[in-house]
């Protein structure tokens, strides 16, 4: 069963070949075994799993209709509200806070049959690359324990790469999906902004953050996308499908791409480690023996990115975060003797260092005086690179890039040094200050015998013809199928 993908799983049970009781059963057991270890979840949620699957076994046994995702066990990052359980971001600020409602992408899970088996682990409110930021717990990297899984969505990568679920869904502001995917060996796609509702995901930068799926393999992204894109009139910022149609992203898999031509950035690549330069050459051979056109191109303002980003993304996030304030939600101090030290003590008490420094950065940035010469000038840098993204794209149907510029590194790498830690967003940060959808799919390992991914970008609203791209690859390599040997 370990071996199975989403979508095999999912054919299967509605064949009746397997039951969602057993495959659920199967999943249960597997965090019994290597949770102590990998500690991807920070909820699970055992009793109300069997019971969701013993239902849907039933109704498929009665020849019921059911879902396009029945039976399938599933976790969701835990900054995704659920009415069931706690939803903590992984802080200690909310670490028991109840939300009142379901995100909108959970409760589209939920109405597809899915099975929801627990939440997992992240950095604090998203804000990191390791997931060593986490208020809570460690999550450790399925093939290697001494590395990290990426971050922030690190716990979901984990649970899918160990065998602790089928398929999850995270969050990417500036990586997350992208950068763990490619950390643990799986798939990860970041779809456009607006394509899936931010509804119930807590916000950290809001006008970049977007929800995806993390998978096994590209046709589970798109059984994934075919449950959780479309409009949703509770986001004012998700598209209306007038606009942008969804389609159904599994069906136009196998469609064939004629004339594909491939960009490639090499001044930009060429900051990356020699292993996963020499990944992302091999990979884009591939792509030319398939019969795609590669072809150079230049981008001057992407070595902005990063800069752009920790403007606009603290920008935001300081704002977003001024609500945990010991009033409305979450931690209160009880050492308070005033309502001003309600507020700042609560929050002095219960985010953690990296929360904070970004929500001073943020304010900094923000403050009068600084506003034009930081955040403005920020925004301005964002449109260069949109613009940078636009003639691109009209030369090629999609850019290949790598997703981080090493493999997963060591816990305790990077801790203490925040800028290091910021740069391995270098490659994954772009799409999210354009708004395009990104994929990262397995492509190699470097010599510790860590995954490496293949990050591919292309124009909004494209996420059908990205999953085709990424399909054709993947039908011609096995990298998606190696599974980490150190699971214990
Ligand atoms: N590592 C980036 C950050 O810390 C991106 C995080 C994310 O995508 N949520 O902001």
């Amino acid at each position: 069963m370990e071996n199975l993908s989403a979508k095999q799983l999912r054919d299967k049970i509605a064949a009746g070949r397997i039951s969602s009781g057993e495959a659920t059963e199967a999943i249960f057991k597997n965090i019994e075994e290597r949770e102590p270890t990998i500690g991807a979840y920070i909820s699970t949620f055992r009793d109300s799993a069997l019971e969701k699957a013993a239902k849907v076994d039933k109704r498929i046994a009665a020849g019921e209709r059911v879902g396009q995702l029945a039976g399938v066990p599933i976790a969701i990052k835990d900054n995704m509200c659920t009415t069931f359980g706690a939803t903590t971001c992984a802080s200690k600020i909310l670490d028991n806070f109840h939300a009142p409602y379901n995100a909108t992408a959970v409760e589209k899970l939920i109405s597809a049959d899915a099975i929801i088996v627990g939440k997992t682990n992240m950095d604090e409110f998203a804000m990191g690359s390791s997931t060593e930021n986490s208020g809570l717990k460690q999550t450790v990297n399925p093939w290697d324990h001494s590395r990290v899984p990426g971050g922030s969505s690190g716990g979901s990568a984990a649970a899918v790469a160990g065998g602790l679920c089928f398929a999850a869904i995270g969050s990417d502001t500036g990586g997350s999906i992208r950068q763990p995917a490619s950390f643990c060996g799986v798939v990860g796609l970041k779809p456009t902004y607006g394509r899936v509702s931010r509804f119930g995901l807590v916000a950290y930068g809001s006008s970049l953050d977007q929800i995806g799926p993390i998978t096994r393999t590209v046709a589970d992204s798109a059984l994934m996308m075919n449950v959780i894109a479309g409009h949703d009139a509770a986001d004012s910022t998700s598209v209306d499908e007038a606009y942008a149609p969804v389609c159904d992203y599994l069906k136009k898999l196998d469609e064939p791409i004629e004339n594909l031509k491939i960009a490639v950035v090499p001044e930009f690549n060429a900051g990356a480690d020699q292993q996963v330069q020499k990944a992302l050459t091999d990979a884009v051979d591939i792509y030319r023996k398939l019969g795609a056109e590669v072809i150079e191109i230049s981008m001057p303002y992407l070595d902005y990115a990063i800069a752009a980003y920790y403007v606009i993304a603290t920008a935001e996030a300081s704002s977003n975060l001024a609500r945990y304030d010991g009033v409305h939600y979450g931690h209160r101090s009880e050492k308070a003797d005033d309502y001003i030290e309600v507020y700042s003590k609560s929050r002095a008490e219960a985010f953690g260092k990296e929360v904070k420094r970004r929500i001073m950065l943020g304010t900094y940035a923000l403050s009068s005086g600084y506003y034009d010469a930081y955040y403005l000038k920020a925004l301005k840098v964002r449109n260069l690179i949109r613009s940078d993204f636009t003639s691109a794209f009209e030369k090629c149907d999609c850019i290949m890039m790598p997703v981080s510029p090493t493999a997963a590194f060591k816990i305790g790498e990077k801790v203490d040094d925040p800028l290091k830690m910021y740069l391995s967003d270098i490659y994954t940060i772009a799409a999210n200050l354009s708004g395009i959808p990104g994929i990262s799919i397995p492509c190699g390992f470097d010599d510790n015998d860590m995954p490496i991914g293949l990050q591919i970008l292309s124009p909004a609203f494209t996420e059908d013809k990205l999953l085709r791209i990424a399909g054709m690859f993947e039908a011609k390599t096995d990298w998606h199928t190696k599974k980490p040997t150190v699971i214990n």
